[in-house]
């Protein structure tokens, strides 16, 4: 692909470039205000300009496909700026850009578990599609073969399949869909407006085969009304007894964006802001997370004990994942892995049972520490910390780049009790806001308020996080699924809550500045069977390693779940790291007085790697 010719990279003003969309088949399609992809006689090439927020030589690094052409961006005559867009054909583009670039024409398009299934838009030639999503030409003879085409001409609306392993970069790691036989609904309108209309198969509820999978409800009271409504406006008199191949009808203003017809102004906003975002879905390579900074954060602790269902506090359960998750990647990674909270009886050790007995013991790791006493003093000071660990220099006072840092916080979900499975929350670019900050008073005292009392995202680092975020929960939901874990059957991955009909982003994500972060509902305690296996050691073992290998992957890795342990050495050495830059420096007496109890002589020191056998150096503050 490198085919070595000069590229025929053109500086255009925004105005300008109209005379391509003249050209006859050609398409443009605005993404944002920054990114225009255009598709002209079966080549591709974007019109793009740096984001706000974003210098020349950022953009440049991140819309090419090698430094060679980076270069040749900067040389361009006045440089990429705010007021000029650079167009770039599709060879030159980085794998991020091709994939927007491909989102944003080809809307339709999907990663499934047997290749890339391509949906020509317009008449389109097999060699053309061949070159977007192999980087060959020459391979339209194959895929021919491989789709029962004949000649080189593909007709609009024919799906072309790619093979996997002919694949580009950015498509082969796509997250593939399941192939499960896609909904039917169909649109129509009536005196109470359009709706959307299903007709329910056998064992199907109207729970959750309609309200929980089209409408993205989940909690509890939202589903019993938002069902009701649905019943009522579909005539239906017996929830309970609706007869298979029902017509139920759903108004469209509940219906979910992912289900939306095309033409729906909703549903053009979300695909446009999925191609902007995809430009960031791929991050930085690092193999074994060397360089990689993990923050852990048990969602719950102390007086806030999250949700209690059947006896099982979320707070207690959500950190026993936490401490087995850094073990996992303390013992298999060389990631530096930072705790937001600590157990000051239990310290970070990982407990024997499979019952855990509620405890409040979790203090929240800021400077000086919080004894989790109000949830809403604690969820903020939690995105305090993690901000203020963004600025923290890693291991041997190197710094960490924000890329290269990860924030994971742990929960366990009280749904409507039909559901099952994890979830993952990521910040859905649309509701975060552009500045936010908590006055003193309460915060005062802490170091990571005082550090930065306001935040403010620039619209570039919305949407790097949206899709840098997304593509890691799609990591972490594949790594679930490939260990059998149940994850919740429709869209595991949400970019923002929906309750009581408004809807938002965790604010533990939400003023977070770490780009690549996520939120894990681990399970739904308010169902039995998951509440069950979370009552066990061994589920909550899974989870741990499950989201480690998809932390790893999501850096480019692998992670061999019957891997030996790397060099004891080595896991000590990262260890000490965490111990001397981690949030652990700024606790006070806590962690020392933990760790320093060898866990009341329980285990008589069997031949295991002693992870903590260093005299504490004395914290530099306080
Ligand atoms: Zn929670």
């Amino acid at each position: 692909m490198r085919g070595g010719a000069a590229l025929a990279l053109v500086l255009a003003a925004a105005s300008a470039s109209a005379a391509a969309s003249q050209a006859p088949s050609s398409r443009r399609v605005e993404v944002s205000r920054d990114l225009t992809v255009v598709q002209a006689d079966g080549a591709i090439s974007v019109e793009a300009r740096p984001l706000d927020g974003e210098t020349p030589i950022e953009f440049a690094a991140r819309i090419s496909a090698n430094e060679e052409t980076a270069r040749e961006i900067l040389a361009l005559p006045g440089g990429p700026s705010r007021e000029r867009a650079v167009v770039v054909p599709y060879a030159a583009l980085a794998d991020e850009m091709k994939r927007a670039a491909v989102v944003a024409l080809f809307p339709s398009d999907v990663r499934a578990t047997a290749g890339w299934l391509h949906i020509a838009v317009g008449d389109e030639s097999l060699a053309s599609v061949a070159g977007w999503f192999t980087g060959r030409p020459e391979l339209a003879g194959a895929l021919a073969a491989e789709n029962g085409l004949e000649g080189n001409s593909v007709a609009k609306g024919t799906t072309v399949r790619v093979p996997a392993e002919f694949l580009l970069r950015p498509f082969r790691d796509a997250e593939a869909l399941d192939e499960s036989e896609p909904p039917q609904l169909v649109f129509g309108e009536d005196a109470g407006g359009r709706y959307a209309m299903y007709r329910l198969r056998k064992k199907e509820a109207l729970y959750s085969a309609v309200v929980v999978r089209f409408t993205g409800r989940v909690h509890a009271p939202d589903v019993i009304e938002l069902a009701g409504a649905i019943a009522k406006r579909s005539g239906i008199e017996d929830v309970h007894a609706i007869p298979v191949g029902y017509p139920v009808k759903i108004p469209l203003d509940v219906l979910a964006e992912e289900f939306l017809p095309a033409d729906d102004p909703r549903s053009k906003a979300r695909a446009l802001e999925r191609a902007e975002t995809a430009q960031f879905s791929i991050p930085a390579r690092a193999r074994g997370l060397k360089g990689v900074r993990i923050v852990l954060d048990p969602g719950h602790g102390g007086r806030d004990t999250g949700t209690i269902h059947g006896g099982l506090w979320e707070s207690a359960y959500v950190y026993d994942v936490a401490v087995r998750l850094r073990k996992v990647l303390s013992e298999k990674t060389q990631a530096e892995v930072v705790m937001t909270t600590k157990d000051s009886r239990l310290g970070w050790n990982v407990s024997e049972r499979d019952v855990l007995a509620p405890r409040r013991t979790q203090v929240l790791l800021t400077d000086p520490p919080y004894e989790l006493e109000d949830p809403v003093l604690g969820v903020n000071l939690r995105w305090y910390l993690a901000n203020s660990l963004l600025k923290r220099p890693g291991p041997e006072r190197k710094r960490i780049p924000p890329e290269r840092t990860v924030f994971v916080s742990l929960h366990a979900d009280s749904l409507h009790p039909s559901l099952r499975g994890a979830m993952i929350y990521v910040p859905g670019e649309r509701f975060l806001r552009d500045r936010y900050g908590k006055r003193g008073g309460a915060f005062a005292p802490y170091r990571e308020w005082r550090e930065q009392p306001v935040v403010s995202f620039s619209r570039k680092e919305r949407i790097a996080s949206e899709g840098a975020s997304t593509s890691l929960a799609g990591k972490l939901v594949g790594a679930m699924r490939r260990r059998d874990l149940t994850v919740h059957p429709f869209s595991p991955v949400r970019t923002h809550v929906i309750r009581s009909g408004r809807e938002w982003v965790p604010a533990v994500l939400r003023y977070n500045l770490i780009p690549n972060r996520v939120l894990v509902e681990i399970a739904n305690l308010a169902n039995e069977e998951d509440r069950a296996l979370v009552a066990t050691r061994r589920f909550r073992q899974e989870v741990a390693a499950a989201l480690a290998e998809g932390l790893v992957e999501f850096f480019g890795g692998e992670l061999a779940p019957s891997a030996p342990p790397p060099a004891v050495a080595a896991a000590a050495t990262a260890l000490d790291a965490q111990e001397v830059y981690g949030p652990a420096d700024f606790v006070g007496p806590w962690p020392r007085a933990a760790s320093a109890k060898p866990s009341s002589g329980k285990k008589p020191a069997a031949k295991k790697p002693v992870t903590k056998p260093k005299p504490k150096r004395p914290a530099p503050r306080g």
